[in-house]
């Protein structure tokens, strides 16, 4: 079955009671067992609620997986995978992560006597040399967050097992549309349900997908005693924006390489990010991996300073300035103050999230509107009349390239 097929119909099973085509939505806490001798599917919502069971269903159809966990956010799914480590453990992070990902190995994690490493993940000598006795788990952003960087899954896995250490993959920005990192090797893949999953901006979540029985069910245990659940009209949202994901996704990775390739002929830009360009230094593992679909978000920096560069992230219309990205409106933000203010600067720099780097998520307005905002931020902040645009039919339904 194809995955846009699985995302309708595992997991959101029609009532058997009403014959309802959409599966109730329970927001019940607790559950009576029917009977005196009878147990209950489910007993208290920590533990299991029906409408979560249908998305880990869904979820795990997606990815490929034995089973799945809903959390109240990415970061709660970030945190119960991290919870499989104890004091001692050491863990080996790429340089190209989500802000909020850095801060919980940098300055919860730490805490606890658990030691990270940051590594760039397209030198994987540099991560066989990071490797400790106490490695035990690595974590890899696909693509990273928010420099687009790749990372060789196969590979990847390969080393860890090698060191009996866990492959965690954040999908988040890749979907399964475009890759599947448990068919790749990995252990554990994680989403920010908030962004492309749920799709709308209305709703928080995380998960995690597993392809080993035992493994699923220590997580669920760390989960059911630490308490991270999605919310029942969560889940039901997310339930509902993962039936559309695989159009919307595909849509938006092709108004993403468009404005990529507008952005990389512009005069007043320096470099852009993004996977789906030839001069993106992984192509080819872009190519291996992606499935033809470069993801929804791409960064750049402008041939501007600081001050017109903040200018820019204010001057667009349709761009909103706003953290998160993967729902169908578009969004703007400087990751060196908003989505990456956490990391400590020394590590920023090393990393290379510059403080004139921006931030696009591209969501699902017609691309020629957002290529005229873009051209409107650039005219009213860095005085750029008309810019070169090639030759475009802007008629969609002929495709953007004819
Ligand atoms: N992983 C990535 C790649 C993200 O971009 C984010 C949030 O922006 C997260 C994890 C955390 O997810 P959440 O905001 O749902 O906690």
């Amino acid at each position: 079955m194809h995955l846009s097929t699985r995302s309708i119909h595992i997991g959101n099973e029609k009532d058997p009671l009403t014959g309802a085509v959409i599966p109730p939505l329970y927001l019940a806490a607790t559950f009576a067992p029917p009977g005196e001798f009878s147990e209950a599917a489910f007993d208290y919502s920590r533990s299991g609620n029906p409408t979560r069971a249908g998305l880990e269903t869904t979820l795990a159809a997606l990815e490929e997986g034995v089973g799945a966990l809903a959390y109240a956010s990415g970061m709660a799914a970030i945190h119960g995978a991290l919870m499989l480590l104890k004091s001692g453990d050491h863990v080996i992070a790429g340089t190209d992560i989500y802000g909020g990902t850095y801060r919980i190995l940098h300055k919860i994690l730490s805490r606890v006597g658990i030691e990270t490493s940051l590594v760039p993940f397209d030198d994987l000598e540099a991560v066989e040399a990071a490797i400790r006795p106490t490695t035990r788990m690595i974590w890899a952003e696909n693509p990273g967050n928010p420099l687009l960087s790749l990372v060789d899954i196969e590979a990847l896995a390969e080393i860890a097992h090698r060191h009996d250490a866990l492959l965690a993959v954040d999908n988040t920005f890749a979907t399964p549309v475009a890759t599947q990192p448990l068919k790749l090797g990995a252990d554990i893949v994680m989403h920010s349900a908030t962004k492309f999953l749920g799709g709308h901006s209305d709703l928080l979540g995380g998960a995690l997908v597993v392809r080993d029985k035992a493994l699923l069910k220590e997580l669920y245990f760390i989960q059911n005693a630490t308490g991270g659940v999605m919310a029942p009209l969560d889940c039901y949202l997310c339930a509902r924006g993962i039936k559309t994901l695989e159009v919307r996704f595909r849509e938006q990775c092709k108004s993403a390489l468009w404005i990529a390739q507008f952005l990389e002929n512009h005069p007043a830009v320096k470099k852009v990010f993004y996977p789906g360009l030839p001069s993106h230094p992984q192509y080819d593992i872009a190519q291996k991996q992606l499935r033809g679909l470069y993801g929804a978000v791409v960064s750049f920096e402008l041939k501007a300073d600081f001050l017109a560069t903040k200018r820019f992230i204010s001057a667009t219309r349709l761009f909103q300035r706003a953290v998160s990205v993967g729902a169908v409106e578009s969004l703007i933000e400087q990751p060196a103050s908003m989505s990456h203010a956490s990391y400590d600067k020394a590590d920023r720099v090393k990393a290379g999230i510059d403080d004139g780097l921006i931030r696009l998520s591209i969501g699902l307005e017609h691309v020629q509107d957002l290529i005229e905002d873009l051209q409107g931020a650039f005219q009213h902040t860095l005085n750029h009349e008309a810019v070169h645009t090639p030759e475009v039919n802007w008629d969609l339904e002929a495709g953007y390239f004819s």
